[in-house]
């Protein structure tokens, strides 16, 4: 059966923590693709201001350019209202059907998975992979997740990637404090945060 991966996340913005663990993810997995979806309007962050979809999107194509195993999807960006998993797996579903979809996310993120939409349907429809950066101790996914039966958690994986020591929200600090972010993201994103004049303001 063919496998593909989904990268699930915001993207503001994308940078080589996400690369490597959606790398090692379609390694690991033996994926035939990993799909990049940067989130449209995510319903936990409608409090915090994130930065306009159009340049989540850009950053994450200029990012993905040199892998010819990457793609981006604008799906969940086009979609009107607030982005759910649920409604993005269900479309690849249809665009691939008889194939095995696994969801590659933070791991922080995959422990608040309990309040998704249709979690049940979820986790009937794709795999989870939760990428955690070195020294984070999550525990065991069945003391952290109760509510999922055994045969649940077990579609559930967590991969340890070291590259997840960067993160978004230190990016984003580091640009408003005039502190260099070369080396931590590619030179194409890093030069569109330039131009475009992102994260300069709280
Ligand atoms: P988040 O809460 O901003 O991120 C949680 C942690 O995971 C952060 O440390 C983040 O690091 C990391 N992370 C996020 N995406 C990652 C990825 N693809 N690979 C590795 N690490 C990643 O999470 P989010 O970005 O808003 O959401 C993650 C995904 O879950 C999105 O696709 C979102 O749509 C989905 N989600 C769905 C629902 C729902 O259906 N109800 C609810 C919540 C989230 P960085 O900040 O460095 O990325």
């Amino acid at each position: 059966m063919q496998k593909i991966g989904i990268m699930g996340g915001t993207f503001d913005p994308i940078h080589y923590g996400h690369l490597v663990a959606a790398e090692e993810a379609r390694w690991q997995f033996g994926l035939e693709k990993v799909i990049f979806i940067p989130a449209g309007h995510p319903p936990h962050k409608v409090s915090r201001k994130i930065s306009e979809a159009r340049h989540r999107l850009a950053m994450t194509r200029l990012a993905i350019e040199s892998n010819p195993f990457f793609a981006a999807s604008a799906i969940e960006i086009e979609r009107p209202g607030l982005s759910y998993t649920i409604n993005t797996v269900r479309d690849m579903r249809n665009t691939y059907p008889l194939t095995d979809i696994y969801f590659i996310t933070g791991a922080d993120a995959v422990l608040e998975i309990l309040s998704w939409k249709h979690i049940d349907e979820l986790l009937d429809q794709c795999c989870f992979i939760a990428a955690k950066r070195p020294g984070y101790r999550l525990g065991r996914l069945k003391t952290k997740l109760p509510g999922l039966r055994k045969e649940q958690l077990k579609r559930i994986t967590v991969i340890e990637v070291p590259a997840l020591a960067i993160s978004s929200t230190d990016i984003r600090q580091r640009v408003q404090t005039g502190r260099p972010i070369k080396y931590l993201l590619p030179e194409a994103v890093e030069k569109y945060i330039r131009e475009q004049g992102l994260y300069r303001e709280n």
